[in-house]
């Protein structure tokens, strides 16, 4: 029986603007991604059983309809023509979940690309982008992966130099936050402070990290319902140690800090996780199918 496996990357946020809200209740963002080596692995196989299976490593992960691979699937079969026969799709999770680095966005992309290899659907990524557009708001950065300026909800794409390589500590704090919850707490008008989305294009196109890490910003990170200090310590503790700039990615929780040097970083992460132990040392990604990218350290 054919076996077929994806991988998962998490994205972090480089920067994150709120425009506005839209009449449809989400807001305008807009937001420089940056897909990452943390992943999380889908395994698909055909079973007798007609429908979709789905399994996970963690038991209190929804794996019913509130799991985002099953609008993934969906989606596709409803697009593909494809009558869905029995098939059982495993997730492997390393993605810490509810901690603004994407995981189910991750998974739902990376789901839609199995099942056009799996089916051999021949869908361009552009289709498969709009798919994901129906499926969340970040499911069509994770479709495409690497460095991108996402606007719009989301779904408008502009693709970006790469970020120059360097070493990621993504650190989970002890709680999660409810992205949803996070964007209630927004009011656009009253953000006072604005990434300076001009200066991080142009260090980019650089190739200039230092100059990108300094202009690494987050409207929401002033909107967490709880937990500032403890993100504001880690950030702290992140920059104390060396790195050239630290942010809270998403809708938070998770902090992570940009290093150049890889010995100041594993000495930092290791630190962490003493405290926190979904500490994670990663490397920026140039595309999701970067098979001689690093893989994620413990
Ligand atoms: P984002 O940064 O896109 O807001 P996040 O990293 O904060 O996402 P996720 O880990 O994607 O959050 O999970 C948020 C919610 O989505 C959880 O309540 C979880 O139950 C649900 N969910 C649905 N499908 C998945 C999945 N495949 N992996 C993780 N969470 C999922």
């Amino acid at each position: 029986m054919a076996v077929m496996s994806e991988r998962a990357p998490a994205k972090i946020n480089l920067t994150l603007d709120v425009l506005g809200r839209r009449p449809d209740g989400f807001h305008d963002l807009r937001t420089l991604m940056q897909s990452v080596s943390l992943c999380d692995k889908l395994t698909l196989t055909g079973r007798e059983r007609p429908g979709l299976g789905v399994t996970s490593n963690l038991s209190f992960l929804p794996t019913d309809r509130r799991n985002l691979v099953r609008a993934a699937a969906a989606a596709f079969f409803a697009r593909s023509g494809l009558t869905p026969p029995g098939l059982h799709l495993h997730l492997e999770k390393h993605i810490p979940v509810g901690s603004g680095m994407g995981g189910g966005s991750a998974d739902a992309a990376a789901a839609l690309r199995l099942f056009n290899r799996f089916f051999q659907a021949g869908l361009s990524h552009s289709d498969l982008e709009t798919l994901a557009a129906r499926v969340g708001s970040d499911v069509p950065f994770c479709v495409r992966g690497g460095t991108q300026l996402a606007e719009g909800r989301g779904e408008r794409l502009t693709s970006l130099p790469p970020l120059p390589d360097c070493h990621i500590v993504l650190c989970k704090p002890s709680f999660s936050l409810s992205t949803a919850t996070v964007f209630s707490r927004v009011t656009a008008t009253r953000i006072l402070w604005h990434p300076d989305h001009d200066g991080a294009l142009r260090a980019l196109r650089e190739g200039d990290l230092r100059a990108l890490s300094q202009r690494l910003f987050n409207v929401l990170s002033s909107s967490v319902p709880h937990g500032q200090r403890e993100i504001a310590d880690i950030c702290g503790t992140l920059l104390d140690a060396g790195a050239l700039g630290a942010l809270m990615s998403g809708s938070g929780p998770t902090v992570y800090g940009l290093f150049s040097d890889p010995d100041t970083a594993r000495a930092v992460c290791e630190t962490l996780r003493a405290c926190y132990p979904e500490t994670f040392l990663a490397r920026p990604l140039a595309a999701v199918s970067d098979d001689d990218a690093p893989a994620v350290t413990r």
